[in-house]
């Protein structure tokens, strides 16, 4: 007969890790921002600009939370073009989301999610700074820590990790909608649980979400399996130039090629995944020239290259092995000042 796998000597200590457990986040720190959200009538959530599955996830989640509870809500993300982009337009509790210009001037309580910085929180960083309370609820390294509550755990794999912890430590219960946001989060931001972050408390807290009943099927389609044809010959473009140069891997997507096919900004995020295959790359940069004409820097690493230093220093941030920033130069500027930065850290 095969023993039962928790009377087993070698069971790992972390089997049945509970949601939160060892998150170095106080508790103090956590029953300060349950008093700030108890006492507030209205809470304006906010998270990062061209929000991703981890910012919008983890945003809504929460929302859907304090909406049973009674409270009015906001939430919102400060791009000069508001959209959600397609890619996330299966995520539950849309109607809660409102354009910056529609967004309280000064709330009383903010609560901004997935930024690691000040910047990141975009147009409507005029509010946060506005706003009475400012609880910041990340997971990047390089969090500056610019809330007025700062819940804050680099060792988490997403964002949604802590989000799901407000949400039970609200008293909120994990249903199907809550849980597609979370899991959106978890899923975008460990890579489909293929990065080194993806911990057994990724997995754990993975099983609790697929409990309440979710497609992990459907999302995953969703995220990843489908797009507009367009992206098929803007990427076949992208590939067509991408360029090997010792340990780098590059590439860049400009307005003109997305405007031939009537491709939005938001299709282009996957691109930096297939451009970072080459093995024979350390480090993989793709530029995405927005509808601004700015360009959005997006690097990977495999693991020796810290690019979320290469960024910081171009005016970014980010992880160890996934980070950007923003280039108001043409991609040939952008690049040498790109190469510069990347010599002076490896
Ligand atoms: P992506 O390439 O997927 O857009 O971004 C990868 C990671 O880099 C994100 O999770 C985020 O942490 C960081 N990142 C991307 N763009 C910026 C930026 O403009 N500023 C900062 N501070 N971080 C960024
Ligand atoms: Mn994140």
């Amino acid at each position: 007969m095969t023993p039962d796998v928790r009377d087993r000597t070698d069971r790992p200590a972390n089997l049945g890790r509970l949601p939160g457990e060892g998150c170095p986040i106080p508790d103090s720190s956590w029953d300060r921002a349950l008093r700030l959200i108890g006492q507030a009538d209205e809470v304006a959530l906010a998270c990062h600009v061209n929000p991703d599955g981890d910012a919008l996830g983890s945003m809504l989640a929460v929302a859907f939370v304090l909406r049973s509870m009674g409270k009015r809500v906001v939430a919102s993300f400060g791009d000069r073009i508001f959209a959600v982009p397609r890619l996330l337009g299966f995520l539950p509790g849309q109607e809660m989301l409102v354009p910056p210009e529609e967004y309280p001037a000064a709330p009383d309580l903010m609560i901004v999610f997935d930024c690691s910085t000040f910047e990141r929180v975009g147009l409507l960083g005029a509010n946060a700074a506005s706003a009475r309370e400012v609880i910041v609820v990340d997971h990047h390294p390089s969090n500056t820590g610019f809330g007025t509550l700062d819940l804050i755990d680099a060792d988490a794999a997403a964002t949604a990790m802590l989000a799901e912890q407000l949400v039970y430590r609200l008293g909120g219960r994990l249903d199907r909608d809550i849980a597609t946001c979370l899991y959106a989060g978890l899923v975008t931001d460990t890579g489909s649980f293929r990065y080194s972050s993806t911990t057994p408390a990724v997995h754990q807290m993975a099983a609790r979400l697929v409990a309440t009943g979710l497609r992990t099927d459907e999302i995953a389609r969703e995220l990843w399996d489908r797009s507009p044809f367009g992206y098929l010959k803007v990427l076949a473009n992208a590939l067509e130039r991408v360029t090997l140069e010792g340990r780098l891997v590059w590439t860049y997507v400009s307005r003109v090629d997305r405007a031939a096919y009537g491709l939005p900004y938001s299709e282009l995020e996957g691109i930096i995944d297939i451009v970072r295959r080459a093995d024979e790359a350390e480090v993989a940069v793709v530029l995405k020239e927005d509808d601004h004409g700015d360009w959005q820097v997006s690097t990977r690493s495999k693991g020796t290259i810290d690019v979320a230093a290469v960024c910081a220093a171009l005016g970014g941030g980010g992880h160890h092995n996934a980070a950007g920033y923003t280039s108001y130069e043409t991609v040939e500027e952008t690049m040498a000042k790109f190469r510069r930065e990347l010599r002076r850290v490896s």
